[in-house]
């Protein structure tokens, strides 16, 4: 069984493949042929590697967390992906695709962004790399997110707000493809997670592979053996999750583990865990398992967390889901909000509200004393700090 790779239909066993209209062809073809050969030439690779090296600040710590490992009585490993310029790991992605957007001779970038990270991200690549930036985002996101808004308008990027709908990052979703259709020539569309029609799942999963790369060549160097026994990352569209298993998922001794938001509680009906909620469906392009209604509309999601605020799940988790290769939690809002502060007055690092979905499963699953449990700080926590704030 390949987990890791899609086959050459954007198909991870029955989920992915590329749903999209007519209009979109074109872009998304030359997407299919060309990304692999760009993105694994030499010459990419080499300026790649060099920005993430002393631009984004990799590699990344991996970080013995003694405090944390002596409360939960085991070897606990941070990968602090918080330490990234711009304070988390999508600047891997972004980064990685407005590189390859020049590549393809394009001069416009549009993303669309829900808490303005992505959007944030793919500013600052713009701004480095000289292209024009364009980021859709919910009118309501807006008015919510403002200071993430200023940054991205301080970088230079144009701010639309999506209109439609709930005027959340769904409808951003749907304006930033309506503008594609109309710019297919000038246009590259930075998708911000492993979602979207193939290759973005793909293409993103290998930009965020560096995480897994990272932690082999690390763990080995602190324990002399490559593969932990376990690792952890939370799961939005699963971007920093996809990085953190890729090159542990033909691994069999190593196991894996993704926790989702559970909001207010799985069966509360505020909750974003789609692996728990979701049935099969096509979101955004491909397919895979969507929080729906019988007959097909989306239910919106919950969680205290903007990043895992999504009704959806990439098709490469869907399908460790479904072949069982994952296992999955679902985390609460007041259960990842312990455990943020609990991180913090430990180990003095505020994480991301995210983030801290992934360190709430140390409080559901009992682990040996000697297991080697790597989990991803997918970012730094400056941007919940109101959040922090009120429930101080
Ligand atoms: C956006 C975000 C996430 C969720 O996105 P994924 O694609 O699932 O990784 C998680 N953590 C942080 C810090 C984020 O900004």
């Amino acid at each position: 069984m390949n987990y890791k790779n899609p086959d050459e239909n954007g198909y991870y066993g029955e989920f992915g493949g590329a749903f999209i209209p007519e209009m979109l062809y074109p872009n998304v073809e030359e997407l299919q042929k060309s990304y692999l050969e760009i993105i694994e030439s030499e010459d990419f690779q080499a300026e790649y590697q060099d920005l993430l090296k002393n631009y984004v600040g990799r590699a990344t710590p991996l970080y013995f967390a003694k405090n944390l490992s002596q409360k939960y009585q085991t070897q606990i490993y941070l990968k602090r992906e918080d330490l990234n310029h711009t304070g988390a790991h999508k600047i891997n992605n972004a980064l990685g695709q407005v590189l390859l957007a020049k590549r393809l001779g394009k001069t416009r970038i549009i993303a669309e962004t829900g808490a303005g990270q992505h959007g944030v991200a793919t500013a600052t690549a713009c701004a480095l790399l000289g292209l024009k930036c364009i980021v859709y985002m919910g009118e309501i996101d807006i008015q919510r997110q403002a200071p993430n808004v200023a940054r991205m308008k301080m970088l230079g990027a144009e701010v639309v707000p999506a209109t439609s709908g709930s005027k959340t990052l769904k409808d951003a979703v749907n304006e930033a493809l309506r503008d594609w259709i109309n710019n297919p020539q000038t246009t590259h569309y930075v998708i911000g997670s492993v979602v979207g029609p193939h290759p973005f799942p793909d293409l993103v999963a290998r930009f965020q592979s560096i995480i897994s790369k990272e932690i082999k060549e690390q763990l080995k160097k602190k324990i002399g053996r490559e593969n932990p026994d376990y690792v952890i990352a939370c799961v939005g569209g699963g971007s920093n999750a996809a990085g953190t298993f890729y090159h542990f998922v033909e691994e069999k001794e190593v196991k894996i583990i993704a926790a989702e938001a559970g909001g207010l509680g799985v069966s509360s009906g505020k909750s974003a865990a789609t692996t728990f909620l979701g049935t099969l469906g096509v979101l955004h392009g491909s397919k895979s398992l969507v929080m729906q209604t019988e007959d097909g509309q989306v239910i919106e999601p919950h969680s205290i967390s903007a990043g895992l605020d999504y009704p959806g799940i990439g098709p490469f988790h869907a399908h460790l889901f479904k072949e069982k290769r994952a296992e999955f939690f679902s985390i609460n809002d007041d259960e990842a909000l312990k455990c943020a502060f609990e991180l913090t007055r430990l180990e003095g690092i505020i994480p991301a509200l995210e983030s801290s979905h992934a360190l709430a499963v140390l409080d559901k699953k009992k682990f040996n004393a000697n297991d080697v449990v790597v989990i991803c700080l997918s970012g730094r926590g400056d941007k919940d700090m109101e959040t922090y704030l009120k429930n101080l």
